[in-house]
């Protein structure tokens, strides 16, 4: 088994001013995180997430490996929240899947109220269950999950990377199946949407998971988008898993979120005052090398200006 095409999308939705919302989408890894914190901290906090996953050593697989990574994030944005005072109390969720093709097997690690579903044979489960206080109260039998889905504190989580030194992760293993549709959202989806709304987009989008992450999307948005929206999907297919080092890479929808980091090699002009602004804080370094450049061209240009007169 293998995973076979897979997509992500990232949205703002249509009433916050920001997305504090990130994606990973880097096959057979797959994640959504879902910041918290006031100012730009929820954003930093998701971000610290992704890049913690994305550091994972190649071939490290497995729910105990996921819930490591995991673990460090935690730690480095606990750190960063205690060292800079703008982030204090920052944190965020995060819902990761780890394909293990050889094994057959996906690991979950699971922190806070993003969603893990998976579609086999046309019908739609959920396997993750929400850290969140309504969640505990209709596992409790206080609430019905239809009391939950309209609960004024539906979003109030119980677990979060970053808020505390260590973290509580939930990791567990699902059997995979060639044909399987895995989904991972941040709850701007669920939260505009029931779970037969869901199903019945990636129905009507064939199963393809470009255009089941475009139609969710505009689904929660029509429904009001209320927050930020952010799906993952990938299928799982026949075949032999693909070498570490050949996998491809997916399809992005969102460049911005997924950016790499700029390579000294291509340094030029254009692309280099794109990519200090997209990077922001941290990006000093790169400015004062512009500035070098210019002054140097400057230079060059005076002293042929001088040669020539005289
Ligand atoms: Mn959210």
């Amino acid at each position: 088994m293998r995973t076979g095409r897979a997509s992500a999308l990232t949205d703002t939705g249509r009433r916050r001013p920001q997305n504090e919302d990130t994606f990973v989408c880097e096959p057979p890894l797959f994640a959504v995180a879902d910041g918290v914190g006031g100012a730009q901290a929820g954003e930093i906090a998701s971000r610290l997430a992704a890049t913690a996953l994305e550091e994972r050593t190649p071939g490290a697989l497995g729910e105990q490996a996921l819930a490591e990574l995991l673990r460090e994030a935690n730690g480095r944005i606990f750190r960063y929240a205690l060292e800079d005072p703008s982030a204090a109390g920052m944190g965020t969720v995060v819902t990761a899947l780890l394909v293990d093709e050889a094994g057959g097997t996906v690991a979950i690690g699971h922190v806070g109220d993003s969603r893990a579903y998976r579609m086999r044979a046309g019908a739609l489960e959920q396997l993750t269950t929400d850290h969140s206080l309504v969640a505990e109260l209709v596992s409790s039998g206080v609430l019905t999950p239809e009391e939950a889905e309209r609960h004024p504190q539906r979003s109030a989580i119980t677990r979060a990377l970053g808020t505390e030194p260590t973290v509580d992760v939930e990791a567990f293993t699902v059997a995979g199946e060639p044909g399987d549709l895995f989904l991972i959202c941040s709850d701007g989806l669920p939260t505009m949407m029931s779970d037969q709304g869901v199903a019945e987009a990636i129905r009507s989008s064939g199963g393809d998971p470009a255009a089941a992450a475009e139609a969710l999307v505009a689904a929660a948005n029509a429904r009001g988008g209320e927050d930020n929206i952010t799906v993952v999907l990938f299928e799982l297919e026949e075949g032999e898993e693909i070498p570490a080092d050949e996998e491809p890479s997916a399809p992005v929808a969102d460049e911005e979120l997924t950016a790499p980091e700029p390579s000294a090699e291509h340094a030029e002009g254009e692309e280099e005052l794109d990519e200090v602004r997209r990077h922001g804080a941290g990006s000093g370094g790169r400015l004062t090398a512009l500035a070098l450049i210019a002054a140097i061209a400057l230079l060059a240009l005076l002293a042929l200006y001088w040669g020539l007169s005289k």
